[in-house]
């Protein structure tokens, strides 16, 4: 009995505000071992599992935050997926943002219940933007974000009212991450930012950590070119990562290939 009292308490006082559950595997004498975003684990076994269940399926509801505000922003976070592990990646460090207590999701949601959020927000009053940008990188699912900018798009239409605009943040290797894919399906969406973080190959592999290895410098700068044929490019970096000779190069970058820069500052 002593095992379940410690195991409510670690409940109790860790999985509230990380409620990201999934099963990983048996573990050292443990029959269960959960993992609650990239922090907490908890372990169960055959005395503890039953509340453990009662209690994540009580939970489900608020592990869903598919759309926050921020501000005059309304944010939609489809996704905790992400080929990169950057150093100063806000997910390491927060489970929430906005008016969203936690951004770790129990599961991806179906482009129907992002629609859902959205048809919940109009008409949209006091918000100035829509942007995918969530804890996780939204164009993992390119497809589903294409299908979502065209849904708001027609929301709008017809409504006779003219449409938010719509911004993309990005980590720019859509490229890498779905093969293919068509940067003029980009039309419907205003702006794309990219983060782009470094000034060359070897830099950004330190910073932002891509599971692509040294082509992804490369693919972000191709994903950029490709996209400013049919949308607004912006390359942001955060503020206080580089130096300023480098901050200048990253400037440079932006400047040849004809997109915007913009410094932005750390939260
Ligand atoms: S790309 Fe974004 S979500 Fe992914 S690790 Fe970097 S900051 Fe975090």
């Amino acid at each position: 009995m002593a095992s379940y009292h410690i195991v409510q308490t670690l409940l109790v006082t860790f999985v509230i505000p990380n409620c990201n559950a999934s099963h990983l595997e048996c573990y050292n004498g443990w029959d269960n071992v959960y993992s609650f975003g990239p922090h907490t684990m908890i372990y169960t076994n055959q005395y503890v599992e039953v509340s453990f269940t009662v209690f994540i399926f009580c939970r489900m509801e608020l592990i869903m935050t598919i759309s926050y505000r921020l501000a005059s922003k309304l944010y939609l976070n489809i996704t905790n997926t992400c080929p990169c592990a950057c150093v100063f990646c806000l997910r390491e460090t927060q489970s929430g943002v906005g008016d969203a207590a936690s951004l770790w999701l129990e599961r991806e949601p179906e482009p129907e219940e992002i629609k859902a959020a959205l048809n919940a927000c109009y008409p949209f009053d006091g918000m100035d933007e829509i942007v995918f940008c969530g804890y996780g990188e939204p164009m993992a699912r390119a497809d589903v974000v294409v299908e979502i900018c065209q849904y708001v798009k027609d929301i709008f239409a017809k409504n006779g009212r003219a449409a938010l605009p719509i911004r993309i943040n990005t980590n720019g290797l859509v490229y890498l991450m779905c093969p293919g894919f068509d940067a003029s399906t980009l039309a419907a969406v205003d702006t794309v930012s990219i983060s782009l973080n470094a000034d060359d190959p070897a830099e950004y592999l330190r910073v932002a950590r891509p599971r692509f290895g040294e082509q992804s410098f490369d693919a972000l700068l191709d994903f950029a070119r490709d996209a400013r044929e049919y949308t607004d490019v912006v390359f942001s970096v955060v503020e206080g990562t580089m130096s300023d000779q480098r901050l200048e190069n990253c400037m440079r970058i932006a400047q040849e290939l004809g997109v915007s820069f913009r410094l932005r500052p750390r939260e």
